[in-house]
Protein backbone atom coordinates (compact mmCIF):
# COMPACT_ATOMS: atom_id res chain seq x y z
CA UNK A 1 0.00 0.00 0.00
CA UNK A 2 1.80 3.23 -1.60
CA UNK A 3 0.51 5.79 1.50
CA UNK A 4 0.12 3.13 3.75
CA UNK A 5 -3.54 4.78 4.91
CA UNK A 6 -5.79 1.80 6.48
CA UNK A 7 -9.15 1.25 5.07
CA UNK A 8 -8.19 3.11 1.62
CA UNK A 9 -6.88 2.38 -1.64
CA UNK A 10 -5.09 4.08 -4.68
CA UNK A 11 -7.55 4.17 -8.08
CA UNK A 12 -5.17 6.03 -9.36
CA UNK A 13 -1.92 8.53 -9.63
CA UNK A 14 -1.93 11.75 -11.91
CA UNK A 15 1.11 14.12 -11.82
CA UNK A 16 -0.14 17.96 -12.30
CA UNK A 17 1.71 20.35 -14.69
CA UNK A 18 3.63 21.75 -11.34
CA UNK A 19 4.53 18.14 -10.23
CA UNK A 20 1.41 17.44 -7.52
CA UNK A 21 0.79 13.94 -7.72
CA UNK A 22 -3.29 14.01 -7.05
CA UNK A 23 -3.86 10.07 -5.62
CA UNK A 24 -7.38 9.06 -5.98
CA UNK A 25 -8.61 6.73 -3.47
CA UNK A 26 -11.34 4.75 -2.36
CA UNK A 27 -12.37 3.10 0.75
CA UNK A 28 -11.43 -0.58 0.73
CA UNK A 29 -12.90 -1.14 4.27
CA UNK A 30 -15.50 -2.61 4.29
CA UNK A 31 -16.29 -1.89 7.70
CA UNK A 32 -16.60 1.77 6.35
CA UNK A 33 -20.50 0.69 4.90
CA UNK A 34 -21.90 0.09 8.40
CA UNK A 35 -23.71 2.47 9.73
CA UNK A 36 -22.76 4.61 12.82
CA UNK A 37 -25.42 4.88 14.75
CA UNK A 38 -26.87 0.89 14.20
CA UNK A 39 -23.83 -0.42 12.91
CA UNK A 40 -25.93 -2.28 10.06
CA UNK A 41 -24.17 -2.24 6.64
CA UNK A 42 -26.06 -0.17 4.18
CA UNK A 43 -26.40 -1.16 1.50
CA UNK A 44 -27.98 1.66 -1.09
CA UNK A 45 -25.48 4.15 -2.27
CA UNK A 46 -27.09 7.61 -2.23
CA UNK A 47 -23.84 9.09 -3.61
CA UNK A 48 -20.90 10.26 -3.84
CA UNK A 49 -18.79 12.72 -1.81
CA UNK A 50 -15.52 14.10 -2.25
CA UNK A 51 -13.13 14.96 0.64
CA UNK A 52 -9.52 16.17 0.59
CA UNK A 53 -7.37 14.54 3.49
CA UNK A 54 -4.19 16.60 4.23
CA UNK A 55 -1.35 13.83 4.43
CA UNK A 56 2.00 13.87 5.65
CA UNK A 57 4.09 15.54 2.83
CA UNK A 58 5.06 13.01 1.21
CA UNK A 59 8.73 12.84 -1.19
CA UNK A 60 9.92 15.85 -2.31
CA UNK A 61 7.07 16.81 -4.53
CA UNK A 62 3.48 17.89 -3.54
CA UNK A 63 1.16 15.44 -2.96
CA UNK A 64 -2.64 15.67 -3.13
CA UNK A 65 -5.01 13.46 -2.08
CA UNK A 66 -8.63 13.24 -2.94
CA UNK A 67 -11.12 10.23 -1.48
CA UNK A 68 -14.25 9.82 -3.37
CA UNK A 69 -16.31 8.58 -0.76
CA UNK A 70 -20.33 7.23 -0.62
CA UNK A 71 -22.78 8.04 1.34
CA UNK A 72 -25.28 5.71 2.24
CA UNK A 73 -28.52 5.53 3.25
CA UNK A 74 -29.15 3.67 6.14
CA UNK A 75 -32.45 1.45 5.67
CA UNK A 76 -33.02 0.16 9.53
CA UNK A 77 -36.29 1.14 10.56
CA UNK A 78 -35.45 1.93 13.87
CA UNK A 79 -32.42 3.81 13.23
CA UNK A 80 -32.31 7.77 14.12
CA UNK A 81 -29.77 8.27 11.42
CA UNK A 82 -30.80 8.58 7.50
CA UNK A 83 -27.80 8.73 5.87
CA UNK A 84 -23.95 8.64 6.72
CA UNK A 85 -21.29 8.97 4.67
CA UNK A 86 -17.84 6.21 5.10
CA UNK A 87 -15.10 6.87 7.40
CA UNK A 88 -11.74 5.10 8.07
CA UNK A 89 -10.14 5.57 11.13
CA UNK A 90 -6.92 7.38 9.85
CA UNK A 91 -9.57 10.17 8.66
CA UNK A 92 -12.49 10.44 10.57
CA UNK A 93 -15.44 12.21 9.11
CA UNK A 94 -15.70 15.63 9.23
CA UNK A 95 -11.81 16.00 9.45
CA UNK A 96 -9.23 18.01 7.67
CA UNK A 97 -6.32 16.59 7.65
CA UNK A 98 -5.65 12.59 8.64
CA UNK A 99 -5.22 11.12 12.13
CA UNK A 100 -1.84 10.62 11.48
CA UNK A 101 -0.73 14.48 10.66
CA UNK A 102 -2.72 15.54 13.80
CA UNK A 103 -1.18 13.66 16.31
CA UNK A 104 2.62 13.39 14.80
CA UNK A 105 4.98 14.85 17.44
CA UNK A 106 5.47 18.28 16.91
CA UNK A 107 2.17 18.59 16.00
CA UNK A 108 1.67 19.46 12.15
CA UNK A 109 3.87 22.45 12.32
CA UNK A 110 4.93 20.90 8.73
CA UNK A 111 1.48 22.04 7.16
CA UNK A 112 2.25 26.01 8.82
CA UNK A 113 5.86 26.21 7.23
CA UNK A 114 6.18 27.37 3.76
CA UNK A 115 7.90 24.62 2.05
CA UNK A 116 11.09 26.75 0.95
CA UNK A 117 11.77 28.29 5.15
CA UNK A 118 11.83 24.40 5.79
CA UNK A 119 14.42 22.07 6.57
CA UNK A 120 15.57 19.14 7.33
CA UNK A 121 15.34 19.00 11.49
CA UNK A 122 14.09 21.99 12.23
CA UNK A 123 10.36 22.96 13.02
CA UNK A 124 9.38 26.60 13.68
CA UNK A 125 6.42 25.33 15.43
CA UNK A 126 6.03 26.65 19.03
CA UNK A 127 5.27 24.31 21.95
CA UNK A 128 7.57 21.26 23.72
CA UNK A 129 9.22 19.22 21.22
ZN1 LIG B 1 -28.35 3.07 11.13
Amino acid sequence: MLLDLDGLAVAKVERLTDGTRRVHLTTADEAARACPSCGVFAVRVKGFVQTRPRDLPYGERKLELVWRKRRWYCTEPTCPRRTFTERVRQVPAGARITTRLRWRPGGGCATRVPRSSRRPGTCACPGPR
